[in-house]
């Protein structure tokens, strides 16, 4: 039985959270924290690993905080930028007997379609990423959709690969979207959604798109429920769950 304590506990992902993990036979909820909660409580309930679904304001200090108790941490919260990771690697060094899990994206396709994202790009001319979410998602671009655009950039540029062709040289309301690493990236926030992305590569005549949707949220929960059983396994900081995954 792994003890797990959940963080953002009452929040839309931390209550479908909370539920998955109380219906999971070899699981049990110990402690459900919220903002005015202290982290340390997990650790006095007896909780092994933390499940963090809070803000992106509060999920740096939470997972140190987590740290300095000696829990493992599965975190699918947004906002995390190269530095914050560093600084978690960093402060990991003086536990390495602990797990930290960062995944951009818990829903197993879209683990799936990062990754075939990621091969399908050398092979491709032009590649753009779209995602589309609920109007209640406070940052843009999603971690995801980040996430995809890096791992896009970072195959292109392993194989060589020159910019994408694009002849833009005015665009003052910013309609070709984020640049994340030479990929543009398009943000849609639109009543009625929920989760999608869809990846859009073209070769001269053709065109390839990866699509994946959540249509709800319990589609997060087996790949968060995966998290919470391999973390103590891997130590260290592991970004994606794809690491987990045997890909
Ligand atoms: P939400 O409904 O706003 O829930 C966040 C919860 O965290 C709220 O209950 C909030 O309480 C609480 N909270 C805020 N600060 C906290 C703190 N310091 N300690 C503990 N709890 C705190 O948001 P959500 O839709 O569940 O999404 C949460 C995060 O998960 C977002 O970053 C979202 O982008 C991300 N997400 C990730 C995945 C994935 O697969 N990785 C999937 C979906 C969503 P108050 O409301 O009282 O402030």
């Amino acid at each position: 039985m792994i003890n797990v304590a959940v963080l953002g506990a009452s929040g839309r992902m931390g209550t479908h959270v909370v539920d998955a993990v109380t219906a999971a036979d070899d699981l049990q909820v110990v402690a459900a924290l919220d903002v005015t909660d202290d982290i340390a409580e997990a650790a006095r309930a007896g909780a092994q690993v933390a499940v963090d679904f809070t803000v992106p304001d509060a999920t740096e200090a939470n997972v140190h905080a987590l740290i300095d108790a000696g829990l493992h941490a599965v975190v699918g919260t947004t906002g995390w930028t190269r530095d914050s990771l560093g600084r978690v690697e960093e402060h990991l060094r003086e536990r390495p007997d602990l797990g930290v899990l960062i995944a951009p994206n818990f829903a197993i396709g879209a683990v799936l379609a990062m990754r075939f994202a990621a091969m399908a790009a050398p092979y491709f001319e032009s590649a753009e990423v779209v995602e589309l979410h609920h109007p209640k998602k406070v940052d843009a671009p999603s971690g995801t959709a980040v996430h995809t655009a890096q791992g896009i950039a970072a195959a292109r540029a392993a194989a060589g690969l020159a910019p994408s062709p694009d002849a833009t040289t005015h665009d003052p309301g910013g309609a070709r979207g984020a640049d994340i690493d030479g990929v543009h990236v398009h943000a849609v926030r639109l009543r009625g959604m929920v989760a999608h992305e869809e990846v859009l590569f073209g070769n001269e005549g053709e065109a390839f798109t990866i699509r994946t949707d959540s249509f709800d949220r319990v589609s997060f929960m087996p790949g968060v429920l995966l998290g919470v059983r391999q973390v103590g396994l891997h130590t260290g900081l592991t970004v994606g769950l794809d690491q987990y995954m045997s890909l």
